[in-house]
């Protein structure tokens, strides 16, 4: 490897000019400038002044050719991170453009480490393709990192690990995702060499050793497949290159060898056939099978199905000369072009056409991307990897250690609670979300670092389940939820219950400690007598019958003698279906305050004793109800049960107003139970009625009759 000089701005300058001739550089001076101050006085580890750190960034990116506003941001980009300098003054002095850029990169700077989990890096490499947005963000980044490799030696050991562990695990395959081979390539060996250097050195003596052995053998090859090229009229570049280390490493790795092992693994060199068309790549592929045989299962046509990150290439591998096994790859200069500089390549230029600076804003990129793809054959795989990484449905944050939780796009600090586990999500109390306090219900987004502080008082609350994102969260919600209404159940049996046998001169607990009870319960097709009396708490079961079947022989008293009881309507017996929480067959009864019927929004409370009352949300009565004991209920069906609805009727006063009134409402097909009339002073009556209806449409239905009679003014429902 070799380490570029220090770089000076001019270099960056006449990099510029080979690939954007004529190019009004200066946001670049400008950048260089401002950046020079920002830093001044700042000193790197290496003892050199802190400013060659974002030149040779921003360098490395003017070898990628990439356009001004990324260069620009690549001398910027620690500028806000590491100086006095605001993302204000960025934005005042350079624009939005470059402005977003920097601020892309140093939000990447201020995440968490990478935790050293190997399963958290493909998240890991996720989240920061989500967080960048702009894919030129990514680019600055990996060019940032790869200048901090290139001078990792001047950092102390421990540190020297730790980074070249994050790059091979992160940043070597976001660049190979990218498709930027000569970045991934370097940045895997710098890592080697800081990972394990004892290995790298010694590799590195024994594949120069053999490369040097063998460059005769290569210019022979070389030589013979230009030769019987140019017989057939083809034009081509012949390369022989030295495979980078650490996939030599790997590769010895993968067959169990060791480094004194490697002649046995034949493809220290590859060889790569670079032409001008697709047409001439599949030509000397026949050249090369006539000339060499070739190992089967060996060749690979990434032309028809190039990879994921776009790579097109024809692979082979033969038995060369002296029956030594020779790898080739075959493609054109455009193909070899992108497989260097992957999505850079695109970034540019297409078709060797120069795009304006400022044309590569966010997500061009990949339209250009999709456009190439529709020229491919296998462009699904390709788009689904991208989409999913920039388009995606997840948000990816940090819990305070540091690991990633992967939750759906809109989860909460709920959803987090639970995903770390269910006992912290049950016990949730609040969330600090980048240290700031945030309700529970707050949107988490990608990067946030994730605190939950839980008590043991806490529980669940069915709000929550207005707005968590995780079935995970879902579910444990709705579990717990079951759990407790299956405990209110079981009180409200155990007092239904003892209410009913006092009723009759016994008593429920010397019932239940008897064997009577298991037997009565058994009787029931209940295994225990909780079971019996959790069903009378659900309404499944009712006291009367529970006291019958233990004492057959007493003679029973009349039923219902409360007043109470009397005043509410049992409607499981009418058929009605009401539901808790999806649950049936509960003890209901409809209030008499505000006489709801099926179809009106409604909640429940859970009376002392007497089930579950139903009021209509609107009730006066509701909002003097105690809130601990309310409960979500929701209509199942209408068994066609009817239910008295009062309702006032005001009309100008005429005669037979009475008739169309009753007629309206005949017409509806309901009864009238009740019809009074007044009549004010200014000629007005109000009719007061009570109709039977059997539901919130019917009722409906009604009431438009009732407005449809003319000189009707106003048609009211009451609550009682
Ligand atoms: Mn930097």
């Amino acid at each position: 490897m070799n380490y570029p000089r220090v770089i000076r701005i001019s270099d960056i300058l006449d990099q510029i000019q080979g690939y954007l001739p004529g190019a009004n550089t200066h946001l670049v001076e400008k950048a260089y400038v401002f950046a020079a101050r920002a830093h001044a006085g700042q000193i790197r580890k290496s003892g050199e002044p802190y400013l060659a750190h974002p030149l040779a960034v921003a360098y490395i990116l003017a070898q990628m050719r990439m356009d001004l506003p990324t260069i620009a941001a690549g001398l910027l980009h620690d500028t806000v991170e590491d100086s006095a300098v605001t993302l204000e003054d960025i934005r005042r002095h350079f624009g939005e453009e470059v402005a977003l850029l920097v601020d892309g990169v140093t939000k990447l700077s201020a995440l968490p480490q990478a935790s050293r989990l190997q399963r958290e890096a493909e998240n890991y490499r996720k989240m920061l393709l989500a967080m960048a947005q702009d894919l030129r963000v990514i680019l600055v980044k990996l060019a940032d990192r790869l200048h901090n490799m290139r001078t990792l030696e001047f950092q102390p050991e421990e540190k020297r690990r730790r980074i070249a562990r994050e790059t091979l695990d992160i940043y070597a395959p976001l660049a190979s995702r990218l498709g930027i081979d000569w970045l991934k390539q370097e940045l895997e060996d710098l890592s080697f060499r800081y990972l394990y250097p004892e290995d790298f050195r010694r590799l590195k003596a024994e594949v120069e050793k053999r490369v040097e052995a063998a460059q005769d053998y290569v210019e022979e090859v070389k030589r013979i497949i230009r030769e019987r090229l140019a017989e057939q009229g083809i034009e081509a570049r012949v390369l022989g290159r030295t495979k980078h280390l650490w996939s030599v490493y790997r590769k010895l790795e993968r067959y169990g060898l060791t480094i004194e092992e490697l002649d046995q693994i034949y493809d220290l060199i590859g060889f790569r056939v670079i032409v001008k068309t697709v047409k001439e790549c599949y030509e000397v592929l026949g050249i090369i099978h006539a000339l060499w045989p070739p190992i089967p299962g060996r060749f690979k046509d990434y032309i028809s199905m190039p990879k994921p990150n776009l790579y097109q290439s024809l692979h082979t591998t033969v038995m060369g000369p002296e029956g030594k096994r020779v790898e080739i790859q075959i493609r054109t200069e455009e193909m070899d072009r992108i497989a260097n500089e992957g999505i850079a390549a695109h970034w540019l230029y297409k078709e060797g056409r120069v795009l304006t600076p400022g044309q590569g804003r966010k997500f061009e990129w990949l339209e250009r991307l999709v456009e190439l793809q529709k020229e491919l054959q296998n462009p699904r795989e390709f788009l689904e990897s991208l989409r999913l990484d920039l388009f995606p449905e997840e948000v990816y944050v940090f819990t305070p250690k540091g690991d990633i939780k992967v939750l759906p796009r809109g989860a909460t600090p709920v959803d987090f609670a639970y995903a770390i586990h269910t006992e912290v999500g049950h016990h949730c109390v609040r969330a600090w979300v980048n240290d700031r306090l945030v309700p529970l219900d707050h949107e988490l987004h990608t990067g946030d670092v994730v605190r939950i502080e839980t008590s043991p008082s806490q529980k669940p609350s069915r709000d929550w389940l207005k707005f968590v994102k995780t079935s995970r969260a879902r579910s444990r919600i709705r579990q717990w939820l079951r759990q407790e209404e299956r405990e209110q159940a079981l009180a409200l049996g155990r007092e239904v219950l003892g209410r009913e046998f006092r009723k009759h001169r016994h008593q429920l607990a010397d019932f239940l400690d008897s064997p009577l009870a298991v037997k009565v319960a058994q009787s029931f097709n209940f295994k225990t007598p909780e079971e019996m009396i959790a069903a009378v708490g659900y309404g499944k079961l009712t006291p009367y019958q529970v006291l019958r079947r233990a004492f057959p022989e007493e003679k029973p008293l009349p039923p219902r003698t409360t007043e109470k009881e009397t005043d509410s309507r049992d409607y499981r017996a009418q058929g009605e279906v009401l539901s808790v929480d999806g649950m049936r067959d509960v003890l209901f009864h409809l209030s008499r305050c505000c006489h709801p019927v099926p179809g009106d929004e409604v909640i429940g409370y859970i009376t002392r004793g007497r089930g579950i009352s139903v009021h209509r949300v609107d009730c006066p009565n509701v909002a003097l109800l105690d809130e601990e004991r309310k409960i979500e209920v929701r209509w199942e069906k209408s068994n066609g049960a009817v239910h008295p609805v009062k309702l006032s009727v005001l009309t100008q006063d005429r005669k037979g107003m009475l008739a169309e009134v009753s007629g309206a409402i005949t017409a509806a097909e309901a009864n009238i139970l009740k019809a009074e009339v007044d009549t004010t002073p200014d000629r007005r009556a109000i009719f007061h009625l009570v109709v039977e209806v059997t539901d919130r449409e019917h009722l409906e239905r009604i009431m438009n009759n009732l407005r449809s009679v003319k000189g009707v003014l106003r048609v009211r429902r009451l609550f009682s």
